[in-house]
């Protein structure tokens, strides 16, 4: 399944290129709380496959189109993001996260602003982001799966020489975008075998393979479920594999895409127009 929130956030599953809208399918449901939302869709989800199967019988979607998408986990408890965890380059590193604030939450089609900050320059890292279950705390590896509700695709973007630590240059609002959707973990049969691209307008700059993370997903819920508890609809960043990452600037249009998982774009505002150079693209 793929659930997706849209237009005043509310919930709905994307299928066949319809959207169809199951408000009316969660019990107490208060579409002013947009966590609430996310939570009891969460909750109350092992009860609503059912139902909702007969909701797309029924037919009643509208086009993907004619709605907006919108960041499918809008304020999670927790953003947590993991700090360099692919193999390419770095020395084995063990398991390390950073926060960021939700309200660097955007969605599909929404814009990253560039702050007027001294930054060296800006960039905006694919990543495959974990969707929680239920209630982790230290949690074995060998357990961590269960605590998987879905998948959804993740943009670290941050603002590269600001801060020596991460939170200043990583947390500017709108640098973390999600979407499209969330995919629920029993469409995934292995989460370390999906390639995630990424392209800056035409240009292809990354192209991946989640097997090439260093520390998969059961450790890193271990990992992070030990120093404090993870929650329902948090967000557990698996981070990027830093080749081809390159500079994001003025005008550009930044799309993502994870196999299974799904694709979105986001637009690029910068009120000082910086330009830098571009690198050479894998494919255009
Ligand atoms: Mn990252």
């Amino acid at each position: 399944m793929n659930l997706v929130l849209f237009n005043d956030f509310r919930p709905g599953v994307l299928h066949d290129g319809k959207v169809f809208d199951i408000t009316s399918l969660i019990a107490g449901i208060d579409l002013s709380r947009p966590r609430d939302t996310v939570r009891q869709l969460i909750a109350q989800y092992g009860d609503l496959t059912g139902k909702i199967a007969a909701e797309l019988k029924g037919g009643k979607g509208v086009p993907l189109a004619s709605v907006r998408l919108r960041q499918p986990s809008p304020d999670p408890v927790q953003l947590l993001c993991a700090a360099k965890n692919y193999k390419d380059g770095h020395e084995a590193p063990k398991p390390d996260f950073f926060l960021k604030p939700y309200g660097t939450i955007i969605g599909p089609d929404d814009t990253v602003d560039l702050p007027p900050v001294e930054a060296r320059v800006f960039h905006a890292e694919p990543e495959l982001a974990v969707i929680i279950k239920k209630r982790a705390v230290n949690v074995k590896a060998a357990d961590a799966m269960d605590y998987v509700f879905g998948y959804t695709c993740f943009l670290d973007v941050s603002a590269r020489g600001v801060s020596p630590t991460f939170y200043i240059h990583k947390s500017y609002a709108t640098f973390g975008p999600i979407g499209p959707g969330i995919v629920t973990a029993d469409e995934i049969s292995d989460p370390h075998n999906l390639q995630i691209k990424l392209w800056v307008g035409d240009d292809l700059r990354q192209d991946f393979s989640t097997g090439e993370m260093a520390n998969r997903i059961d450790k890193l819920i271990e990992v992070a479920s030990s120093v404090c508890p993870l929650e329902p609809g948090d967000v557990l960043a698996t981070g990027t594999h830093h080749i081809g990452l390159g500079p994001v600037q003025d005008g550009e249009t930044i799309t993502i895409d994870i196999e299974k998982v799904g694709r979105m774009s986001v637009k690029v505002s910068d009120p000082r127009k910086r330009t830098w150079e571009k690198p050479v693209p894998l494919k255009r």
